[in-house]
C-alpha cells in the first residue's frame, strides 16, 4: 500500500538562517518561512509563494523586513522565479493587492490564484491590472468539495475552508493542497473549520508531508487532534505566531511565545515553528 510505504519514509529537517538563496536538490523540499503565515516552496524544480505578498499586516503578527518585502515584490533573489503565487484569503497579514501586482509585474510568468474576494480587490485597487489579467485566477468550489488547477509540474487542489461563520460579509478563505516534486504541502490559512468540515475533504488519502496551520491549531488540544487525525501530516510548520511583545492571552495558559512553543512541541513533536528568514530543507531518508 502506497500510504503504508511513504509512512515508513522519515522527513529529515535542516535549518538555513537568513533567506539563504541555495536551490532545491532532487528529492529535497525547500520551505523558506516569509513572514506570519507566509511560505515560499522550492521541489522538483518549481516554487510556489503561499500568503508570502502583504504589506502592512496586522499587529502584533510579525511582518518582513523592509529591506527583503523590496526584494520579494521586485521578484530579486532568492524569491525569484516564482511559479505560482497563493493568497488563502484578503486580509492584511496575507495578502496587498499592491504587492501582488508589483510581483506579477516584475515576473512575466508568475501566476497568481486567490478567492473572488481577493481578486476583486486586485481589480478595484490596482491601476494596471489589464497588465496582468491573464495571470489572475480566482475559484471558491463548494464546501466540502475541492477543485483541482494543474499546472507545468504544479497541481493545486483548492479547498473551500471557511474563516469563521459571523459576520454580514463572511470572509472567503482557501485551503491550498499543493503537489510539487515528490511532496505534498496543505496550508489552511486562518480557517475555523469545524470536525466534520474538515472530515469532508478526506485529507488523509492524500499521504501529506507537510501542513502549514496557525500555531493556535496546535496549541488548542482539540484542534490539534483534529488535525493530526484529519490530516495526518508527516511534518506539521508552525506559523503564524505573534510577536513577543504579544499580549498574553495570544500565547494561552501558557502566557508567553517561549512556554507556548515548548509546550506544544512536546505535545507536536513533529512541529517545527518558523521564523522569518529561516529556510528549511525537508528530505526522506529513504526512497521506497
Ligand atoms: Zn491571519
Amino acid at each position: 500500500m502506497a500510504g503504508g510505504l511513504r509512512r515508513a519514509w522519515a522527513v529529515a529537517l535542516t535549518v538555513l538562517l537568513g533567506f539563504a538563496g541555495v536551490s532545491a536538490i532532487a528529492g529535497e523540499l525547500r520551505v523558506t518561512a516569509v513572514g506570519n503565515a507566509g511560505v515560499l516552496l522550492e521541489a522538483g524544480g518549481r516554487r510556489v509563494l503561499i500568503d508570502g505578498l502583504y504589506r502592512a499586516g496586522v499587529s502584533p503578527y510579525l511582518r518582513v523586513p523592509a529591506h527583503k518585502q523590496k526584494a520579494l515584490e521586485a521578484a530579486r533573489e532568492p524569491f525569484d522565479a516564482i511559479d505560482l503565487i497563493l493568497a488563502t484569503h484578503h486580509h492584511a497579514d496575507h495578502f496587498d493587492a499592491g504587492a501582488v501586482a508589483a510581483y506579477l509585474g516584475s515576473s512575466p510568468k508568475t501566476v497568481f490564484f486567490s478567492t473572488p474576494q481577493a481578486v476583486d480587490r486586485l481589480k478595484r485597487t490596482v491601476e494596471e491590472f489589464e497588465s496582468i489579467a491573464d495571470r489572475v485566477r480566482s475559484r471558491l468550489p463548494a464546501e466540502g468539495r475541492r477543485s483541482i488547477s494543474d499546472m507545468d509540474g504544479i497541481r493545486l487542489h483548492l479547498l473551500n475552508l471557511h474563516h469563521g461563520r459571523g459576520g454580514e460579509t463572511p470572509v472567503q478563505n482557501l485551503g491550498f493542497l499543493v503537489e510539487i516534486g515528490d511532496f505534498r504541502v496543505l496550508h489552511v490559512g486562518d480557517t475555523e473549520v469545524d470536525r466534520t468540515e474538515l472530515e469532508a475533504h478526506d485529507l488523509a488519502q492524500f499521504d501529506i508531508d507537510v501542513a502549514v496551520v496557525g500555531y493556535w491549531n496546535l496549541q488548542d488540544r482539540e484542534r490539534r487532534s483534529l488535525y493530526r487525525e484529519t490530516v495526518r501530516p508527516e511534518t506539521f510548520l508552525a506559523v503564524h505566531v505573534p510577536g513577543s511583545e504579544a499580549p498574553p492571552e495570544y500565547f494561552g495558559s501558557a502566557r508567553d511565545a517561549a512556554t507556548m512553543r515548548s509546550r506544544v512541541r512536546q505535545a507536536v513533536p513533529e512541529a517545527v515553528f518558523l521564523a522569518p528568514g529561516e529556510v528549511h530543507r525537508l528530505r526522506r531518508s529513504s526512497e521506497p
